[in-house]
C-alpha cells in the first residue's frame, strides 16, 4: 500500500468544522491532508482510493469511558482484544477506567498502559486515573504524579466517593491540572443488594430494586461541591430523568458539569431484563421509556455532553449464573453505532448531533493537549471512521473481537455499521466488502 489514501465520494460529516457535504479525504503520513468537496480532485497524483460512496466518512469515535480489564482481569480483556473491538466499533481513540487490578493510582501503573498501549493497541489508549488511592475511598491518590504521567482525567468508577469531604478536595486539587473528575454517581445506602430499576418490573420479578434517587442524591451533591470549588465535573453514565433535570440547572447556573449517556441506556428498557437475562445486568441498571425520553432530550439540548459506552466486559462464565451473582456491565464497543443508529433512524436524534457527540465533543473534555482529536482538520492525526447508515446485519457476540460476549442484543437487527475505521493514517478495520485501489 502506498503513503496515501484518498477515501472518495462519501457523506463527509465533521462538526467541529461543521461540515457535511459529499467529498473526498485525502490522508498521507499519518495526518488529514486535504479535503475536497464533490468531484475535486486532491493536488497530489499518488495515491490509494478507498470507495467511499454511500458511507458517512466522519472524524474516529472517541470513547471516554471503557473499561479494558489490563492489568488484573485479562481474562475478561485486554488492551490488545479491547482496542481490537473498539476499532471495529469505529474508535479511534477510548479512555479507559482505572478499575484494574491492581488499580491505575500510581505513575508506575500508568506507564504500563501507556507502554502495553503503544505495543499492542489497535488504536489510540488514553488512562484515567484514580481520585483515591486504591479506589478505597479513604485517601486521595497522588493527582499530581497522575497528572504528570499523562492521566486525562481522575475516576473511581465503578464505586462512588462516599466522602463529600474527599469529593470535595478531589474538585479542588483537580482545577490545578485543569483535568475532570468523572464520577459515578451512587449512594450505596440505597443500592445495596440491588438487581435492577425499582419499579413495578423488580417487585413482579422479585429482584431487589436500585431507585433513580440513589443517583440522583449523588448528582446533587456533587453539583454543590463543582460549584463550592469551582472544579470541573463530568458525570458519567447518566440514567435518570431527574439526573439530566439537575444538570440541566447547573449549566443553567454557570457550574463546571460536563455529562455522558451510554448507547444502553438511550435505547433499552428495565424490560430486557424479564427473563432474567444477566446480560441486561448493568449499572445503573436499565430505567424507563419516560428516561430515555429525558436521556434523548438532554443529548438534543446540550445538557449532555456526549455518548460514551462504558464497555464493561466479562466472561461467559461470570454472566452464566443466577441473576442476583452475576456482575454488573455490557460488551458495547462492538454494538454502539448501530444501536445509536435506531435513533436517528426514529427521528429522535439527527446524524450530526449523533456524530458529534462521539467525536468533538468527546475532545473538547479531553483536555487542550489533545485538542486535535476528534476532527478532520487538515493537519489532524487521521483518524477517520467509515459507515454504513442503512446496512442492516445481526448481532453474534461470538463475532465480537472483545473478550466480552455479554451483550443483551444477541441475535437483534441493527441497522448502521461500522466498514472502515483509520487510526493515525492506517487501516486498523475493515469489512470485506471495503476495495482498496491503487490509483
Ligand atoms: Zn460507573
Amino acid at each position: 500500500m502506498k503513503e496515501s489514501i484518498l477515501i472518495q465520494g462519501g457523506q463527509i460529516i465533521d462538526p467541529s468544522q461543521g461540515i457535511d457535504a459529499i467529498g473526498s479525504l485525502l490522508i498521507s503520513e499519518g495526518k488529514i491532508s486535504w479535503l475536497g468537496k464533490g468531484e475535486e480532485t486532491p493536488p497530489q497524483p499518488d495515491y490509494d482510493i478507498l470507495n467511499a460512496k454511500g458511507l458517512i466518512v466522519c472524524p474516529g469515535f472517541i470513547d471516554l469511558h471503557c473499561h479494558l480489564r489490563q492489568p488484573g482481569d485479562e481474562e475478561k480483556e485486554t488492551i490488545a482484544s479491547g482496542t481490537s473491538a473498539a476499532a471495529r466499533g469505529g474508535f479511534t481513540t477510548v479512555c479507559c477506567m482505572p478499575n484494574t487490578n491492581p488499580p491505575l493510582d500510581n505513575q508506575t501503573a500508568i506507564e504500563f498502559i501507556k507502554s502495553r498501549s503503544a505495543l499492542e493497541g489497535m488504536v489510540r489508549v488514553l488512562p484515567i486515573g484514580c481520585i483515591s488511592k486504591g479506589r478505597k475511598g479513604g485517601e486521595l491518590a497522588e493527582m499530581g504524579e497522575l497528572a504528570l504521567s499523562g492521566v486525562i482525567a481522575f475516576s473511581d468508577d465503578g464505586e462512588p466517593v462516599p466522602s463529600s469531604h474527599l469529593m470535595r478536595q478531589a474538585l479542588d486539587y483537580s482545577r490545578a491540572f485543569d483535568l475532570p473528575v468523572i464520577d459515578h454517581c451512587e449512594e450505596k445506602a440505597l443500592t445495596e443488594g440491588g438487581q435492577m430499576n425499582e419499579g413495578v418490573i423488580s417487585t413482579r420479578l422479585g429482584l431487589r430494586g436500585i431507585p433513580s434517587a440513589a443517583e440522583e442524591i449523588m448528582v446533587a451533591r456533587d453539583l454543590a461541591l463543582a460549584e463550592l470549588t469551582g472544579g470541573r465535573l463530568h458525570i458519567a453514565h447518566v440514567s435518570t430523568e431527574g439526573s439530566v433535570d439537575l444538570i440541566r440547572r447547573a449549566k443553567e447556573k454557570g457550574i463546571k458539569v460536563t455529562a455522558e449517556v451510554t448507547p444502553h441506556h438511550l435505547t433499552l428498557t428495565e424490560e430486557k431484563v424479564i427473563g432474567y437475562d444477566t446480560n441486561a445486568k448493568v449499572n445503573p441498571p436499565l430505567r424507563t421509556k419516560k428516561d430515555i425520553k429525558a436521556l434523548i432530550q438532554g443529548l438534543n439540548d446540550n445538557t449532555i455532553d456526549i455518548i460514551a459506552t462504558d464497555h464493561a466486559p466479562h466472561t461467559e462464565a461470570d454472566k452464566l449464573c443466577e441473576f442476583d451473582l452475576a456482575p454488573f456491565g455490557i460488551s458495547g464497543l462492538e454494538t454502539a453505532l448501530g444501536s445509536l443508529m435506531s435513533l436517528v433512524h426514529g427521528g429522535e436524534l439527527g446524524l450530526v448531533t449523533l456524530i458529534a457527540k462521539l467525536t468533538n465533543e468527546p475532545a473538547r473534555i479531553i483536555s487542550n493537549k489533545y485538542a486535535k482529536l476528534g476532527t478532520l482538520a487538515t493537519g489532524a492525526p487521521a483518524d477517520v471512521t467509515i459507515f454504513d447508515p442503512a446496512l442492516e446485519w445481526v448481532v453474534e457476540p461470538k463475532a465480537f473481537a472483545s473478550k466480552g460476549k455479554n451483550t443483551p442484543l444477541a441475535g437483534e437487527e441493527l441497522k448502521g455499521r461500522v466498514m472502515a475505521t483509520i487510526y493515525q493514517g492506517k487501516l486498523v478495520y475493515k469489512d470485506d466488502s471495503i476495495k482498496v485501489k491503487e490509483s
